[in-house]
């Protein structure tokens, strides 16, 4: 089944399954293909949704990978700050303070140790430290609550 976005003649837009693009061209030529907001027959396709079901692309994407992934190379998310940003990057540091003042710092161990507190095969503690983009994937699949620690631009010098 595929999902189509369609338009009518007058302009309004719907969304409508069918089983393959020929069958939508059949029923759309036939005129069974009708807007279920003033009823016409006039449709055609506008975009095709991205969204084709039962298939490996209907598992929902991984959160995107934020910043502050410290193992370079693939990138971190940036973002340019205005004045209306610069309280919440104060909360942030206050954060980032919070958790290295609080928690034990593993790392590079930082993946493993989750994954073991995780599996309850060592005890629960709060910890920190660093891991490689594809650790924290990992992480994340493992339904493991994680989250990158921000770092203030600042922070580095
Ligand atoms: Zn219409």
């Amino acid at each position: 089944m595929i999902r189509f976005a369609l338009r009518c003649d007058e302009g309004h837009g719907f969304e409508s399954w069918f089983r393959d693009n020929a069958a939508f061209a059949d029923q759309a030529s036939a005129g069974l293909v009708t807007c279920p907001h003033c009823g016409s027959a006039r449709v055609e396709k506008s975009i095709m949704a991205p969204h084709v079901a039962r298939s490996d692309k209907d598992r929902p994407a991984l959160p995107a990978l934020p910043a502050a992934a410290p193992a370079g190379g693939d990138g971190v998310a940036m973002t340019m700050l205005d004045p209306a940003d610069m309280a919440l990057r104060a909360l942030l540091r206050q954060f980032r303070r919070h958790v290295e003042a609080h928690a034990d710092n593993v790392g590079s161990r930082f993946a493993e140790e989750a994954v073991l507190m995780h599996h309850g095969e060592i005890e629960q503690r709060p910890i920190y430290g660093s891991a490689s983009v594809e650790d924290a994937r990992m992480l994340i699949e493992e339904g493991i609550d994680v989250m990158p620690l921000p770092l203030a631009p600042d922070d580095r010098n």
